[in-house]
């Protein structure tokens, strides 16, 4: 583990902030859609969490849930500029590019924090290399909580925002917009193929099984470090035993 020094911090609601750090070099090169762990320091307690931040970039960015009586975030959410931090040194993961086989257009689809991993994606120019046109829907539960949009209205991508608890012009689970037809309707995309389209699943352990449960029910293969597919996939969190969501 490194420690890494805290350059700034954006708060975006009770339950999410964001933070930036310094990279130091010992700190191994990562490809976009990699974790590496978390620590304040001062204890044994570590969590994963994506990078935000593209792989070019001189400094690390994380997006972080704030759960009040949650080992790490309870103490992390009240970090400051120029606080130190662990930063693991290894980033690791499989929500990578090159597990997925070539294709047309990216879909980045996300729910909470689980946009994460994505904002390193459509911020690492390589991303544009391969596809022709790529898609981030980012499904949350009130409009506050659509955090980097204005970010995102900037990078060269179709972003789709979805809200489940408030009214918005596109409401409700993506998932339920994606089984309706809604979404494509919506870009003026045609439905997903096998063919053209590389789906990214970042979201709750819940959310993750039920796209996977539909794409591999339509023939999508789930791509891995040794035989890329159509769909990969990352947890946003890990679900305690007898926790619903
Ligand atoms: C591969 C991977 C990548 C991750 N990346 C991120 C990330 O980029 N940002 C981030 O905030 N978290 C991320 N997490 C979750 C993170 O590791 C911690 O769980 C989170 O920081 C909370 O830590 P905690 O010790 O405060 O509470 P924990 O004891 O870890 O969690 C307590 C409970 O809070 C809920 N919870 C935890 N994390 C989340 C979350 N992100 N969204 C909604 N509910 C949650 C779960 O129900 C969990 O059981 C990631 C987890 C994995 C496995």
């Amino acid at each position: 583990m490194n420690l890494e020094t805290v350059v700034s911090v954006r708060h975006y609601s009770d339950d999410l902030f964001s933070f930036q750090t310094t990279r130091s070099e010992d700190i191994r090169p990562f490809k976009a859609g990699q974790f590496t762990m978390i620590g304040m320091g001062d204890n044994d307690v570590l969590r994963a969490y994506s990078i935000a931040s593209a792989p070019s970039e001189p400094h690390l960015e994380f997006f972080s849930i704030k759960v009040q009586d949650g080992p790490l975030t309870s103490r992390l959410q009240h970090i400051r500029e120029g606080d130190q931090i662990e930063v693991g040194d290894r980033p690791a993961g499989t929500l990578i590019l090159d597990n997925l086989l070539p294709g047309k257009r990216l879909w980045c689809i996300a729910t909470g924090t689980g946009l994460a991993p994505f904002l390193s994606i459509v911020r690492d120019p390589a991303t544009f290399e391969r596809f022709e046109e790529v898609i981030l829907t980012h499904t949350v539960r009130t409009v506050q909580e659509l955090a980097f949009a204005e970010m995102l209205a900037t990078c060269p991508i179709r972003y789709y925002p979805t809200v489940t608890r408030e009214s918005f012009h596109t409401q409700g689970r993506i998932t339920e917009r994606l089984a309706s037809g809604a979404v494509f309707e919506d870009l003026s995309l045609p439905p997903w193929s096998v063919v053209d389209d590389r789906i990214m699943i970042c979201g709750s352990p819940a959310f993750n099984n039920e796209l996977r449960n539909d794409l591999q029910s339509r023939e999508f293969k789930h791509g891995t470090n040794r035989a890329p597919g159509h769909f990969v996939q990352e947890r946003a969190f890990v679900m305690q035993r007898g926790e619903q969501d």
